[in-house]
């Protein structure tokens, strides 16, 4: 007999929610900020040189700068790379708006490049086909954590000149062909939102092998505003020349990650190969497990990615369900197991509605989008809490079972 299901009254596989990621936070990490709360500097102070001492040596990258979201970094990446009114920038549309939002901010047009139906990562050969003499950047994200295709997409920036930014806002510690992400793009951009692999409450980081690139974007992050009399360009009698001195170079933000977010980030980085060990665990436990069930597809693993994976993300077989993607996920939810939908396409919303995007320019994420689902996935949960994940699959998938409509 059937089990009856949480939304048809029936008893939920475990009585508390589980969300589909959380941070993880320890008295370690407690510690930490509460030190750089009794310290001189609760911003502009020591923690962030410390900080992008550590993701450089963690990435490889040549610079890090940190600032106070993904967001306000992958808006510093777009204005690094000069990208202006009239310009284009070819990007996923499966991905947070921000990623596309940073086109937007610069006065530029974003255009939305198809995915891959198997890696559900931005799709070269689509990259190829939008590329216009208005093209000066390529923004590629990691989904999930799984690295994009980068020598393919290296390979057309190199030959149209255009920059490869890449939002690895999933990806820290991910290594393609067995480099970092942050080390072989122009710009890579990170989040640390505590959904993330490690969280700084709110953050990000800009990482770069160019000089220049770093320091537009600190510029960036500080109002535009520059201390150094060799570089100001501003003028002034001598008599007003003094250590107060300084210019505003352009219109810049205040982006800046104060000293206690980069506190808490340093404690979570002394930890990150743990969190990812534990992902990778978790995500073993779940492939092994879907293998066997034809209803659900996992996102396709390429050999070229050693993913550390910040989403556990599946296509719905829909052919083989009686149910709607809404249906099951109402379903896991009513069973306590709280998934979430990665993502609504960027371009249907209606602030991209509003300027001429339509429905239809990208086939292969709609379908996608259409049937995808993210559950739970994060460190600090129990192997019993992925049981539970897992039962309640198994007990809806058994209840939809059989095609719609039969
Ligand atoms: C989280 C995220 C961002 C934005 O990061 P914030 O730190 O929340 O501003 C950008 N792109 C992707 C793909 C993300 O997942």
């Amino acid at each position: 007999m059937k089990e009856l299901l949480a939304i048809e009254g029936g008893t939920p596989v475990r009585e508390t929610p589980l969300a589909y990621g959380r941070q993880w936070i320890g008295d370690d990490d407690i510690a930490a900020v509460a030190e750089t709360l009794k310290s001189d500097y609760l911003t502009c102070g020591p923690k962030i040189t410390e900080l992008e001492d550590a993701l450089c040596a963690y990435t490889g990258a040549g610079y890090a700068v940190a600032m106070n979201s993904g967001t306000a970094v992958l808006h510093a990446a777009t204005h690094a790379a000069g990208i202006g009114e009239g310009d284009e920038v070819i990007v996923t549309p499966f991905t947070f708006m921000a990623s596309a939002n940073s086109a937007l901010y610069v006065g530029a047009t974003p255009v939305f490049a198809d995915i891959d139906p198997d890696t559900w990562n931005i799709d070269p050969a689509s990259v190829e086909a939008h590329v216009t003499d208005k093209t000066k950047a390529i923004v590629a994200v990691d989904y999930g954590g799984e690295a994009v295709d980068a020598d393919a997409l290296r390979e057309i920036c190199d030959r149209h000149h255009l920059v490869f930014i890449e939002d690895a806002a999933h990806a820290i510690g991910t290594t393609y062909k067995g480099r970092p992400t942050g080390s072989y793009a122009d710009i890579t951009t990170m989040s640390f939102h505590p959904v993330k692999t490690v969280t700084s409450g709110e953050g990000g980081a800009l990482l770069t092998d160019n000089a220049d690139y770093a320091r537009d974007a600190r510029l960036l992050r500080a109002h535009g505003m520059e201390h150094d009399p060799a570089q100001m360009r501003i003028t002034v009698p001598e008599d007003d020349a003094g250590a107060w001195l300084c210019d505003q170079l352009f219109l810049g933000y205040n982006y800046r990650m104060p000293d206690l977010d980069a506190a808490l980030l340093l404690s979570q980085m002394k930890k990150i190969d743990r969190f990812i060990a534990r992902r990778k665990e978790l995500v073993a436990r779940y492939d092994a497990v879907f293998a066997d069930m034809p209803e659900i597809i996992p996102q396709k693993r390429m050999p070229w990615s050693d993913a550390a994976r910040h989403l556990y993300a599946v296509r719905l077989d829909l052919s083989k369900l009686s149910c709607t993607r809404k249906q099951f996920f109402d379903a896991m939810r009513a069973e306590n197991i709280y998934c979430q939908v990665h993502y609504v396409l960027t371009y249907w919303f209606s602030h991209y509605q509003k300027r001429g995007y339509r429905k239809g320019l990208c086939p292969v994420a709609e379908a996608v989008y259409a049937s995808v689902l993210s559950l739970p996935l994060f460190p600090k949960m129990t192997d019993a809490d992925q049981e539970d994940v897992i039962r309640a699959v198994r007990k809806i998938i058994s209840h939809y079972a059989g095609p719609s409509g039969g």
